[in-house]
């Protein structure tokens, strides 16, 4: 490795020693970028690492908001705004008790990979809240109501609006953070400013949402693997594939995919994994729509409803398949561990796109890049959902609506894009077929010259 990346590596790992996710994520990109660092000279001149490693503001806030019963309760807010160089800030709010500094940094760290990536101007950063929406604070095995919801976001905000702008910062959705949770954050901060500005995205589409943002994420993903297969000349006709995960991400994933002839065997969420030997048809999926976006309840209590489809409790989606040809590893970060990626490598599977954020462990990537099959990165191959949000902005600042048709065209044409640049920036390198190298130098080169174009 380049002597420049392991003394950041060591500066950074004494500065942040309390922060292991981040320390984990920052190494992971910084060691895959030694070809590129040591071809450029002037990187290491004008401390490029040392400046892409460290946030350019953090930051934290009480948010306190009355529950159903009149009790006041208190949470934590969150923004990082790591990188502006090629563009406004932009990343995801997420409600969840496993949000903590370290957890947004990693998050905020890829987002400014993942936005350059999508060729469109925008940097990266994230937030969000320790706020659980899924646990009532005071009714144990309740869900928060909708007005206990509405009054977290109102007092979210109320912080918030004064650190972002459709210029400076546009934050939009991630775990947790809906439309439900959008619609109320934006309600917050447009009476807050008194301006109508889109400064949030994924919003509904009566008040400047675009058409295709909810399907974006899962169908890019899709997208993505497709310009992948297309490099063996291959396509999805007959492919077997596993899904974890049952949300946003996933569900869309799998409408893609056996629209496009796949066959769809597993999909998962807390309660457990299904698992549909000759496929789930696109009823089924809708009714998995309709279940964990409408009702929200668990996959458990679906099974029994679909023909031909087995529940496994308390399990994910990867060990319960005979034979798998692709996974899509959609819900969570480190949901695929070594174990897993043997046992999928072992049932043949021959390509792995990330739907959601480092969802394979650093043993998982490493077998599946050891066995040289097709592996895209989330940041690579999750980019169409924060890629439809800059084709929102775009919207938002013309006062236009684009149809359908439109936004899913441009969300193919962003994919193959990603897809190309990466594959060109790994090649160029000595990495042919290495989308994880291929993905960070592409994201990173971007960044960095953007940087040192603007000066210390
Ligand atoms: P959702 O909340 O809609 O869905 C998350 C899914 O993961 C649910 O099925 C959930 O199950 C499951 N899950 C969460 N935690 C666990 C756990 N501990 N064990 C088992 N299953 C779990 O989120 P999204 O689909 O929007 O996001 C999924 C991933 O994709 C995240 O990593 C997110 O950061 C990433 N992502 C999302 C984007 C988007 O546009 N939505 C954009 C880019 C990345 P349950 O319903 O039981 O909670």
């Amino acid at each position: 490795m380049s002597t420049y990346i392991d003394q950041t590596l060591k500066d950074l790992k004494a500065k942040n020693a309390d922060q292991p996710e981040f320390i984990q994520a920052a190494e992971e990109v910084l060691t895959t970028l030694a070809p590129v660092v040591d071809a450029h000279p002037e990187y290491q001149q004008n401390a490029i690492l040392e400046r892409i490693v460290e946030p350019e503001r953090t930051i934290m806030f009480r948010v306190n908001w009355i529950d159903d019963t009149g009790a006041v309760r208190v949470n934590r807010g969150y923004r990082i705004q790591f990188n502006s160089a090629i563009g406004p800030y932009k990343g995801g709010l997420r409600f969840d008790p496993t949000v903590n500094l370290s957890v947004l940094k990693v998050l905020g760290f890829e987002q400014i990979f993942k936005n350059s990536l999508t060729t469109l101007p925008m940097g990266g950063a994230k937030g969000g809240s320790d706020f659980n929406p899924k646990a009532s604070p005071h009714t144990p095995g309740k869900r928060c109501s909708d007005g206990e919801v509405m009054r977290f976001c109102q007092s979210f905000m109320t912080e918030l609006f004064r650190h972002i702008g459709p210029n400076t910062d546009v934050p939009a959705g991630d775990m947790n953070v809906g439309g439900r949770e959008i619609g109320y954050l934006y309600g917050q901060y447009r009476k807050i400013v008194n301006e109508c500005n889109g400064v949030l995205t994924g919003k509904g589409l009566p008040f400047g949402g675009s058409l295709v943002r909810p399907e974006a994420t899962g169908y890019g993903c899709v997208y993505f693997a497709e310009n992948m297969l297309k490099t063996k000349k291959a396509n999805f006709k007959g492919k077997v594939c596993a899904i974890s995960g049952s949300g946003n991400v996933a569900s869309f994933a799998a409408q893609k995919l056996v629209t496009l002839g796949a066959k769809v065997v597993t999909l998962s969420d807390r309660s457990g994994a299904i698992y549909a030997k000759s496929g789930l048809s696109l009823d089924d999926i809708k009714a998995v729509m309709e279940l964990k976006g409408v009702k929200r309840g668990e996959l458990s209590e679906i099974a029994k409803q679909l023909k031909g489809v087995k529940f496994f409790p308390g399990v994910n989606s990867w060990q319960i398949v005979d034979k798998v040809d692709c996974a899509f590893p959609c819900a969570r970060q480190n949901e695929l561990n070594g174990d897993d990626a043997a046992y999928l490598l072992k049932h043949g599977c021959k390509l792995v796109a990330e739907g959601a954020n480092m969802p394979s462990t650093p043993e998982a990537a490493a077998a599946f890049l050891k066995a040289k099959i097709l592996y895209a990165p989330g940041k690579a191959a999750n980019a169409g959902g924060v890629a439809t949000s800059g084709l929102e902005m775009s919207q938002n600042a013309e006062h236009l609506s684009w149809s359908a048709e439109e936004v899913d065209s441009k969300l193919r044409g962003i994919m193959a894009a990603i897809h190309d640049n990466a594959y060109a920036a790994a090649a160029k390198y000595g990495h042919k077929g290495n989308y994880v190298m291929g993905a960070n130098i592409a994201g990173f080169t971007k960044v960095a010259d953007a940087m040192l174009a603007q000066g210390i």
